[in-house]
């Protein structure tokens, strides 16, 4: 066991890892939630710093994160608990520099993370109005080349819609919050923080890093957790019942700003795990073919394991920069069509539980691993040969543009464009259903919800 624990160790720890899941997610929460009373029936909230809350609810802060970590380790499975030193302490902090340390050390997120007060507008809005803000004012990671990106200004006592103050923060944990966190990472904080080491993936890579937070492999075969039992060590169910509870504690303490922020990073982790290829290890391929691939690297002939490493990141990554580009489209020219329709309806979202603390387990990454075979198969059937069955082509290497792709998309066989067409809708329905009774769970625990379809 000892062997085969090893060689699926190798399997998955130079599997380049995708990292933002759908794409923009704040495109495509404009739509899933520009129809949700709850939401746009919402007074506008005004804008106000991070500092006005953590100074205000200071000891409310501290009974809550002590709460959340108590919840974690009751709840979550393979949990490092948290070094009691890095536990809230309502006035250890001194300053606002201090209390923004101590609340971000306290989360166990990097804590150079910016939380800044700006927007990312609907694009369906066309050219956004406002003063734009430096790239690194907003997200800590390096801004890719041509990044089209742009963050907006907002000041403390603006007042804004709380629309648009929940789909920008669902954006915002893939703006550098999980990087770096690990005892591995090349962080002043990392080892401090007691995660252990980055359970797979490059630790030098800072995009990795983030992954463990941002996947959530739940339901694989009991076979495989024996084998490599540091996939039980995925996290997003932490990241979402921080903020949520956050959020419920900020609409209650007269913070509504910070609800609706802190709700929207919440439900990023919700929406990521809609995507299959981050609940499920290998679309496509069964526990025995997986263990079958080790057994030959096991015997030196890796050649197998190398062509499913790059294979299922072209897929996953070749999937993520289509679905984007059609939310993206579809935003900018106010279409009303299949992709738009399938964000924005609610007649699904009463199908599912109630809103709880593990229902992003539960319902959403379990519904979402067993959709990933059959979108798998529909997947490499609509895409060019070129970009997802061809193991020398390195998606996430190559330079590929977007439109290089969509262009090749229209070429090919409608016949077996439309069934993956399908499937994005079906599974931006997911994202939709889910992110609204997430929403609409923190706004019950907030004791504010109202009328509108639902679980409520
Ligand atoms: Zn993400």
């Amino acid at each position: 066991m000892k062997r085969l624990r090893l060689c699926i160790l190798v399997l998955i720890v130079d599997a380049p890892c995708a990292v933002s899941a759908w794409g923009s997610h704040n495109v495509a929460a404009y739509r899933a939630l520009e129809r949700m009373p709850e939401v746009v029936n919402a007074k506008p909230v005004v804008v106000e710093p991070l500092d006005a809350f953590l100074r205000g609810e200071g000891r409310a802060i501290e009974a809550l994160l002590a709460g959340q970590e108590a919840w974690a380790k009751a709840n979550l499975l393979a949990y490092p608990a948290r070094p009691a030193a890095l536990a809230y302490k309502a006035d250890a902090g001194g300053d606002e520099a201090g209390r923004k340390l101590t609340f971000l050390q306290a989360l166990r997120v990097s804590p150079d993370s910016r939380l800044a007060l700006y927007l990312q507008p609907d694009p369906r809005d066309g050219k956004e109005q406002g003063e734009t803000l430096p790239y690194d004012a907003v997200n800590t990671l390096p801004e890719p080349p041509n990044a089209s990106i742009r963050f907006v200004a907002v000041k403390p006592g603006q007042t804004v819609s709380a629309l648009s103050v929940l789909a920008t923060a669902s954006q915002e944990p893939d703006l550098g919050l999980d990087i770096n966190v690990w005892d591995d990472s090349p962080s002043e904080w990392g080892p401090r923080y007691g995660f252990g080491k980055l359970p797979f993936g490059n630790p030098t890579i800072n995009f990795s890093t983030q992954a463990p937070f941002h996947m959530g492999f739940f339901h694989e075969d009991r076979i495989v957790y024996l084998a490599a039992p540091f996939l039980k060590r995925t996290f997003p169910m932490l990241r979402a019942h921080q903020y949520s509870t956050l959020a419920t504690l900020a609409f209650r303490t007269g913070h509504p700003y910070w609800g609706w922020r802190f709700s929207g990073m919440a439900l990023h982790y919700v929406q990521d795990l809609t995507q299959p290829f981050h609940a499920s290890l290998a679309p496509g391929y069964s526990t025995a073919r997986l263990l079958g691939i080790n057994l030959m690297a096991m015997v030196g002939l890796s050649g197998a394991k190398q062509d499913l490493v790059v294979l299922l990141s072209n897929r996953h990554l070749a999937l993520e920069a289509y679905q984007a580009k059609l939310v993206l489209n579809a935003s900018v020219s106010r279409a009303d069509n299949a992709i738009v329709r399938a964000l924005q309806d609610t007649s699904q979202d009463a199908r599912y539980p109630a809103w709880s603390d593990l229902y992003a387990r539960d319902v959403v990454a379990q519904e979402s691993y067993d959709f990933a075979n059959t979108l798998n198969v529909i997947l490499v059937n609509a895409l060019p040969s070129a970009y997802v069955q061809d193991p020398a082509f390195d998606f996430g290497a190559s330079d590929v543009k977007i439109n290089k792709l969509m262009d090749a998309m229209a070429k090919m066989d409608p016949a077996k464009v439309n069934p993956f067409n399908d499937s994005i809708a079906e599974l931006l329905g997911h994202f939709g259903a889910h992110s609204r009774n997430a929403m609409r769970g923190i706004l019950n625990a907030a004791g504010m919800a109202r009328g509108g379809a639902g679980p409520l």
